[in-house]
């Protein structure tokens, strides 16, 4: 049952939601159908669009709900078609058609609008209206003060235009809510106003009905200190009413105004006067073979008859017309019928009759009271069922709300834990990089302070630290000389010089055990460090040898290198300076000898 509720739901959400893009999107999507599903209006043509909203605003008196649904539909199209005066016009008579159904909190919300489109536009003729509609809607309302201020503001523009028809409806309306208000002077006031103007324009249905509320507005001021003036004014009023809906062959309107004429009668007390008007109003009712007239007009005239001291036929009218009520199944005139038949019947003597007639009266009276509770009950309890179903829908829909806001909120968790996570890594990632950087530049760093540049071997600060921990063990030293390196430099230039630095090393490295160190002493003179002493003489005489076995090739030029190296033993006790100092005595000894050789210090005790 909620489902089939659903439908007209949504299109209600799409006109009430605040949500300006949800609505354009129903809006659109409606028209979208729309345009598939009917015949679509043309919005160009401004005489096909004003008699489509005619015929709209005429459903409201024939089928609202269909005047409000196809209301809704046109207005879809119109705010796709997005032209803001053709939108005001359209709900404009969806306003209307909700008035009728009663929903004026609606109507108002859209006439506000409307009224402010159609002056922001300058379109006065429209504004009028629609500030003349929203006094109605405000009138349904009870906002009476409201329904005359919309009224006074669509009477001056009515005026203001000239559109005397419009201004003659709108004072009738003034009259009606001071009528309303209880304020009849003022409601006479504007019935005499609107029926002034109506004469003027010879509008003979609008005539009929201000002279009718006009006697009325009269007839009711009680108190007023010249009352029968007023009478007389109403009984002129009355009278024009009628020969108006003479003129229009309105008999129900005939029979009103007949019998508010008749009202007036029996105010004077003249019986008869009353009675005559009353029986014109009956033959009337009989001529339109409207039963519910019949007995309206009927009942009254077994008054007037009683009056005028005919009982006899008004004993015989009620029989005839109670007779009729039954015929014709229009319970609801019994009670009365039989009422006012008693009453005459008890004034004339005939008590046992009356007896039986107030009696029937009553038990129908209670009958139809406890139908007419029972169909109360029901509405309400319908209207209960329906109040419960639209708010399991709104609990519906805001649990539905509910859901796809903590969805969101759940979504937007995990994208920020996300994002979080994925901060948190990409500054992890930097810090370790940083780290690594620092890492490698301290490294590189180091290397640069403990190795010779030029040939990678370790330079004295270098071989200091790698010795520390070996400073008391036996070692084997070689301190090794370039020959006549003097003229390498000199003959082929410095440049020439670095590479056979370089050449040597290499060349005296592709000899040297992982354990042994490698350190450019000075310029041409490099020691090399061994942890094992043994077979030092031998070590050294091979390195030497090797050198001078092959050349070294610079940019293409061999030049053949030799060195000299000297040989001594660190003993355990000794300090490696001193040992130093011996391996360079032995080298220079080796110089001395000629070069190209290896000398072994004294002490030397590996050989
Ligand atoms: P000896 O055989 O007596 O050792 O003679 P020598 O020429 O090798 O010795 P001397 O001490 O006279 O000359 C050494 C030269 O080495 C002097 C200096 O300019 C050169 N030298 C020192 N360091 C470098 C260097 O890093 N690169 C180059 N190209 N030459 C250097
Ligand atoms: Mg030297
Ligand atoms: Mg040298």
């Amino acid at each position: 049952m909620a489902r089939h509720r659903r439908v007209p739901d949504r299109v209600d959400r799409c006109a009430g939601t605040r949500w300006q893009s949800v609505m354009r999107f129903c809006a659109a999507l409606l028209a979208l159908l729309l345009a598939t599903t009917s015949a679509a209006v043309d919005f160009d043509d401004s005489q096909g669009l004003a008699e489509t909203l005619h015929a709209i605003e005429a459903l409201k008196d024939s089928d609202p709900a269909s005047g409000q649904q196809q209301a809704r539909e046109l207005l879809a199209r119109a705010e796709a078609y997005g032209d803001d005066l053709i939108i005001a016009r359209v709900q404009r008579v969806l306003a209307l058609n909700l008035n009728v159904l009663g929903r004026n909190d609606e109507a108002l919300a859209l006439l506000d609008g409307v009224v402010e489109s159609f002056a922001r536009a300058g379109d006065t003729d429209n504004e009028a209206l629609a500030l003349r509609n929203r006094g109605v809607v405000l009138f349904d309302s009870d906002r009476l003060d409201q329904a005359i201020d919309s009224y006074l503001a669509a009477l001056e523009r009515f005026e203001a235009i000239g559109d005397e028809v419009e201004q003659a409806k709108t004072l009738s309306n003034i009259g009606n809510v001071f009528f309303e208000l209880g304020d009849l002077a003022q409601a006479a006031h504007y019935h005499r106003r609107a029926l002034g103007v109506f004469e003027e324009v010879g509008l003979t249905i609008g005539i009929a009905g201000a002279a009718i509320n006009l006697g009325a507005a009269l007839r009711s001021q009680h108190d007023h200190p010249d009352y029968p003036r007023l009478i007389e004014e109403a009984e002129v009023s009355y009278n024009r009413a009628l020969g108006a809906f003479v003129e229009l062959g309105n008999q129900r309107g005939e029979m009103m105004a007949l019998g508010n004429l008749a009202g007036l009668a029996e105010l004077r007390e003249d019986h008869e006067r009353a009675h005559e008007l009353i029986s014109q109003a009956f033959r009337t009712a009989e001529a339109s073979g409207d039963h519910r007239s019949i007995l309206t007009m009927g009942h009254r005239l077994i008054r007037t008859l009683h009056a005028s001291e005919r009982s006899e036929e008004a004993v015989e009218l009620a029989e005839r017309l109670i007779g009729l009520a039954r015929e014709t199944g229009a319970e609801h005139y019994l009670p009365s019928l039989l009422a006012v038949g008693a009453e005459v019947l008890a004034d004339i003597g005939q008590h046992q009759r009356a007896l039986e007639m107030v009696r029937e009266s009553v038990e129908l009276e209670q009958r139809q009271l406890r139908a007419e509770t029972e169909v109360r009950l029901n509405e309400v309890l319908a209207r209960y069922e329906s109040e419960r179903l639209q708010r399991e829908n709104l609990q519906l829909r805001q649990a539905e709300e509910l859901a796809r806001i903590q969805a969101d909120r759940q979504r937007l968790t995990v994208y920020a834990a996300i994002a979080v996570a994925v901060l948190l890594l990409i500054a992890l990632g930097a810090l370790i990089s940083r780290m690594r950087l620092r890492e490698r530049a301290r490294a590189e760093l180091n290397w640069a302070a403990t190795h010779d540049p030029l040939t990678a071997a370790l330079n004295r600060r270098g071989l200091r630290e790698a010795l520390d921990p070996q400073a008391d063990n036996t070692l084997g030293l070689l301190l090794i000389d370039i020959d006549h390196f003097k003229q390498i430099n000199d003959r082929h230039g410095h440049d020439a010089g670095d590479s056979v630095l370089i050449a040597v090393v290499d060349r005296l490295r592709s000899r040297l055990d992982p354990a042994d160190l490698l350190v450019r002493w000075g310029g041409e003179e490099f020691l090399i460090v061994r942890p094992d002493s043994e077979g030092l003489d031998g070590f050294a005489r091979q390195l030497v040898s090797h050198m001078a076995q092959a050349p070294v090739d610079v940019d293409g030029v061999a030049l053949s290198v030799t060195l000299s190296a000297g040989a001594a033993v660190k003993r355990a006790t000794e300090a490696f300076s001193s040992a130093v100092r011996r391996a360079d005595q032995a080298l220079m000894a080796a110089k001395r000898d000629g070069r190209n050789r290896f000398r072994a210090a004294a002490g030397l005790e590996a050989g």
